[in-house]
């Protein structure tokens, strides 16, 4: 086939990661604890409720904006959760997943030239979208902890010269892939403070804010004071519901922020998945009430706490996870410097697949030497990484 020139704002993509490390898992019949997604059942409940809203035939276009009860029930939880009553018809957009929404909200917001601070490691899609739209990220690293009970943490002297740079805004993932960490009120208020000063917006993607451990507590930085009106926060139902495959996402701020995702929105997807939206709206209003919130930290702090052990097992120090379901493995303590062979002996040697997180960084060779492992999986498949871990000759 003759060969065609890419446009420009895509031809510096590689294969994501994810992609890359998924395929090399199933040539290798290796368990992949790479990409992050679950290998369980989702809720019955939420199950239930999509196959009934297919059958009741909600099958055609949804408004672009969302069904009106998802956007209800997305407001409703928000002013349970956190006591302002988000306006459901002009403060809330359904998306296909939190992807979308990122993409939507960057190409909405930024011109070619705009400059917005990313913190790094960075979730890929964030470099990808602002190339997409022609605009520049200001990195500022996150460090990691020195020691085994430590957190990730920024150098507010290089946040501050970010923010000196003039950026339209600033992106926040908490909690925080690949690291698990979760960001602090008393960062999230320097952050808060900063983007007050210098008028910058904030873009959150909270995706991992259920699952959430120990002394953690996750803070939408929209509900710090004077935020509301320069966030707009970001999630998804793939994590919180075990449904990643159903790309149903939305993002919440003020009428202007919301007018511009839904301006990239409508000629982006224009709408998302009725029947899945349907399932959305039933999942979220049951779910405030019946305590699976609460479940569902309590099971994957169980699978956190087999990962851990197993990796202790096979010698392997892994750093604390506060939320998310990832944990980073430190092999740079071992000596072993290269994640990327490294990744590659587990995938072929041990028969289990992880992440090199220099894949989370602009250059990566300044990447610490950590690997990524996800245990958003049942018992038997963590059982049984486990096994193959411990033959493992690092
Ligand atoms: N943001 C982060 C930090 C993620 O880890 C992911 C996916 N795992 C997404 C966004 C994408 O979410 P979705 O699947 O809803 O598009
Ligand atoms: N967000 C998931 C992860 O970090 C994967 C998403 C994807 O495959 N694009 O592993």
């Amino acid at each position: 086939m003759r060969s065609i020139p890419l446009a420009h704002r895509v031809s510096g993509f590689g294969t994501s990661i994810f992609t890359e490390i998924t395929a090399l898992a199933i040539r290798h019949s290796a368990i992949n604890l790479g990409q992050g997604f679950p290998d369980f059942a989702s809720p019955d409940f939420v199950k239930q409720a999509a196959a009934d809203a297919i059958r009741a035939d909600m099958n055609q276009y949804a408004p672009a904006s969302g069904l009106p009860q998802l956007r209800q029930a997305i407001a409703a939880q928000w002013e349970r959760d956190y006591g302002h009553a988000p306006d459901w018809e002009h403060e809330v957009t359904v998306t296909s997943g939190a992807t979308e929404a990122l993409c939507d909200a960057i190409l909405g917001l930024c011109n070619p030239g705009d400059k917005l601070i990313v913190f790094e490691p960075a979730y890929d899609a964030y470099v990808a979208d602002l190339t997409m739209a022609g605009a520049e990220p200001i990195f500022v690293r996150l460090y990691p902890p020195l020691y085994e009970s430590g957190a990730w943490s920024f150098d507010e002297g290089e946040l501050e010269q970010a923010f000196a740079q003039q950026p339209k805004a600033i992106l926040i993932n908490t909690p925080h892939n690949p690291t698990g960490k979760v960001f602090t009120t008393s960062e999230l208020e320097l952050i808060a403070h900063l983007c007050r000063e210098h008028n910058v917006l904030a873009i959150t993607d909270e995706v991992y804010d259920r699952i959430v451990f120990d002394l953690a507590s996750h803070v939408p930085l929209a509900t710090l004071p004077g935020m509301w009106d320069r966030t707009l926060t970001i999630n998804s139902m793939g994590k919180t519901f075990s449904v990643t495959g159903w790309k149903v996402g939305y993002a919440i701020g003020p009428q202007p922020l919301i007018h511009a995702v839904r301006q990239a929105h409508q000629w982006v997807t224009f709408a998302t998945a009725t029947p899945f939206q349907q399932a959305a709206a039933q999942a979220i209003a049951h779910s405030g009430e019946a305590g699976y919130y609460t479940q569902l930290v309590a099971d994957y702090a169980e699978r956190r706490a087999m990962l851990q052990a197993s990796l202790a097992q096979a010698g392997l120090p892994a750093l604390p996870t506060e939320g998310s379901f990832f944990t980073c493995v430190d092999i740079g303590s071992l000596g072993v410097m290269d994640a990327n062979a490294f990744c590659y002996r587990l995938i072929t040697e041990a028969g289990v697949a992880a992440i090199p997180i220099s894949a989370f960084y602009r250059e990566p060779e300044a990447a610490p030497a950590l690997v990524r492992f996800c245990f958003a999986k049942t018992h038997e498949t963590l059982a049984a990484a486990g096994e193959r871990l411990a033959k493992f000759r690092i």
